[in-house]
């Protein structure tokens, strides 16, 4: 069974409170992860490398990184420099993200969750306000992830309210949602914006009317598109090859 304490003893005499959590989050990972992707046994710590990748698989080699929060699961999640994170996600060299939450009070993980690297797109990196010219870092421009916008599929649990998965869950889990990899950023937007307005619909059964009702919030999103009912039906049947929906008859849908 896997460990969820973490071992804040390791972060005794730093002062700053973020970067004493970035020691103990960073060491749990390393002594305690496995790779999500291919089930390799630990991922190795790339320490004082570029800012961003965190650990890499030293079986399939994806990279990772990792941020922590103590509390609860935020919808947002600061991260480093807002053109970086862009110019990573435009030439699909951004890592995979896990997300770590724990107590601050007994330091036990609560929650650690995995995104894949194809589940960003631009529009889920909020810009920050430059910092002010009495910063040290004057100017710079940081940005927020936020990880409310990405579909429910694309994050994948690991440890669900103190409770460690299976390793072999996990990695079937990784496995399968492969099949929505999209490689195109363009393509990837449409497919995941049609994929959280099938989320939103409530029922497992629902009709291409539902679907439609979406038309306008989707067209303010792509605003080049002028035909975002045919869109949609092609995304939709690309969810069925997929396995993600199901189609019952005319017009007619299924959420598997
Ligand atoms: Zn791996």
């Amino acid at each position: 069974m896997m460990n969820i304490r973490l071992n804040i003893d390791v972060a005794e005499g730093y002062k700053s409170k973020s970067q004493a959590a970035r020691v103990f989050t960073e060491l749990w990972v390393a002594e305690n992860m496995f790779c999500p992707r291919c089930g390799a046994p630990f991922l190795n710590h790339l320490r004082n490398n570029a800012p961003v990748a965190d650990f890499s698989c030293p079986s399939c080699g994806d990279i990772f990184e990792l941020k922590s929060k103590s509390g609860s699961l935020p919808n947002k999640i600061p991260d480093g420099a807002y053109d970086t994170m862009i110019s990573r996600i435009t030439g699909n060299t951004n890592p995979d993200f896990l997300f770590m939450t724990y107590s601050p009070v007994d330091f036990r993980i609560e929650d650690l969750i995995l995104i894949p690297n194809y589940f960003f797109v631009p529009e889920i990196i909020e810009k920050r306000k430059p910092l002010a010219d009495t910063a040290r870092r004057s100017g710079w421009v940081g940005c927020n992830v936020l990880i409310g916008k990405i579909p429910n599929q694309g994050r994948i649990p690991i440890i669900s309210d103190g409770v460690p998965r299976d390793k072999s869950a996990v990695v079937a889990d990784t496995t399968k949602l492969l099949g929505l990899k999209v490689e195109k950023l363009s393509s990837r937007g449409w497919l995941f914006d049609v994929l959280n307005c099938v989320n939103e619909i409530e029922s497992e059964d629902f009709t291409l009317d539902d679907a439609y009702r979406y038309v306008d919030v989707l067209a303010a999103k792509h605003p080049d598109n002028h035909n975002v009912e045919a869109k949609i039906r092609q995304q939709l049947q690309l969810l069925r090859n997929k396995g993600y929906i199901e189609f019952v008859g005319r017009g007619k849908y299924k959420k598997i």
